[in-house]
């Protein structure tokens, strides 16, 4: 038993002057990832601060008019059902509706979705001594044990997990923006720049630093909403984490492709987008060909592990299948 205390402020300036006071103090929102942490020994908090009284949960258009500002609070289904989201950033319901299960999608926000940790079991049970995320210079027990669920890009000897969100994964292909406030004040951290990879510090999920908070998501405008696929492959059909997801963004007119935003999921510590391989399809015509192409270079430099090689296959098939299926859309 930990004790802690418990706190419940009522505007941003207060949280965050209660985060820079307190040691070992974590924020609390909707606490779907952060109770089952505590719970497991992993976070072991002296203050929890309850954010659920700031509002930010506003889904509206930017101040200037365009694109879509959700707020950090905004509940995962209210989100993924809200009109302007369904009908502008359908790519983004999706993906929300794939994830977890309706009972924790009422509860999870934007921004804890957002600061989700990774599910790798060696992380979760303390009991299991080597997690270099949990407890650095500890090793990682996944390199050589059961690493079915792990990354195959990205990773370092130090660290092979894999980010678990799909909503992660929508919001890299759109290229959102992550509004945090901090002592130094206000911030925007593009979504490609929010999560890291593990290098020498899996310890560190995200670039956020201690004593900032998520304010909102801000979402730029699209500009072909028809074109856009969240495909994800797991191993029920319902509250399971993504063995592998494809995010897929296409801008087509006149049957030729104008640009083309690809994210995938559960191969790598973040989102993984590769500019390159999206550049292949500006300017043609799609087919499968060119499909294959992307998923070669999106693919290019994995490397698997005793239990997951099987996504190595899955996750080029995944990437074929999320474009065709965009380019085919009417
Ligand atoms: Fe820990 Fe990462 Fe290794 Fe899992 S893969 S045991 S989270 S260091």
């Amino acid at each position: 038993m930990n004790n802690f205390a418990y706190v419940r402020p009522n505007d941003v300036d207060s949280a965050l002057a209660l985060i820079r006071s307190r040691p070992k103090a974590r924020f609390l929102a909707g606490g779907t990832n952060l109770l089952d942490l505590w719970k497991m020994g992993v976070e072991q908090p002296q203050t929890v601060i309850d954010i659920s009284r700031l509002g930010l949960t506003d889904i509206a258009a930017r101040p200037d008019g365009t694109g879509l500002r959700i707020g950090a609070l905004a509940r995962n289904s209210d989100v993924a059902g809200h009109p302007l989201v369904v009908s502008q950033y359908p790519v983004l319901s999706r993906a929300l509706l794939s994830g977890a299960s309706p009972q924790l999608r009422n509860a999870a926000t934007m921004g804890g979705n957002l600061m989700q940790r990774t599910r790798c079991p060696y992380f979760y049970d303390p009991a299991f001594p080597s997690c270099n995320k949990r407890n650095p210079g500890s090793g990682c027990g996944a390199l050589n044990g059961y690493n079915r669920n792990h990354a195959i890009l990205g990773h370092s000897d130090q660290c092979i997990a894999t980010n678990p969100s799909d909503m992660n994964v929508a919001l890299a292909a759109l290229e959102a923006q992550i509004r945090v406030i901090g002592p130094d004040g206000e911030r925007v951290i593009p979504m490609g720049e929010f999560h890291r990879l593990p290098e020498d510090h899996p310890e560190l999920d995200t670039t956020l630093q201690p004593n900032e908070l998520i304010t909102a998501i801000d979402l730029p405008p699209m500009a072909d909403t028809k074109h856009a696929v969240y495909l994800k492959v797991r191993d029920r059909s319902l509250y399971a984490f993504a063995l592998v997801s494809v995010a897929a963004c296409l801008a087509i007119e006149n049957g030729v492709i104008g640009s083309a935003r690809i994210a995938l999921g559960g191969v790598a510590h973040k989102p993984w987008r590769v500019p390159e391989a999206e550049a292949l399809m500006r300017g043609v015509t799609p087919d499968r060909s060119i499909c294959e192409r992307v998923a070669d270079r999106l693919l290019q430099g994995a490397y698997a592990y005793r239990y997951n090689r099987f996504k190595l296959t899955l996750a080029h098939r995944s990437i074929v299948r999320a474009l065709t299926v965009a380019a085919a859309a009417s």
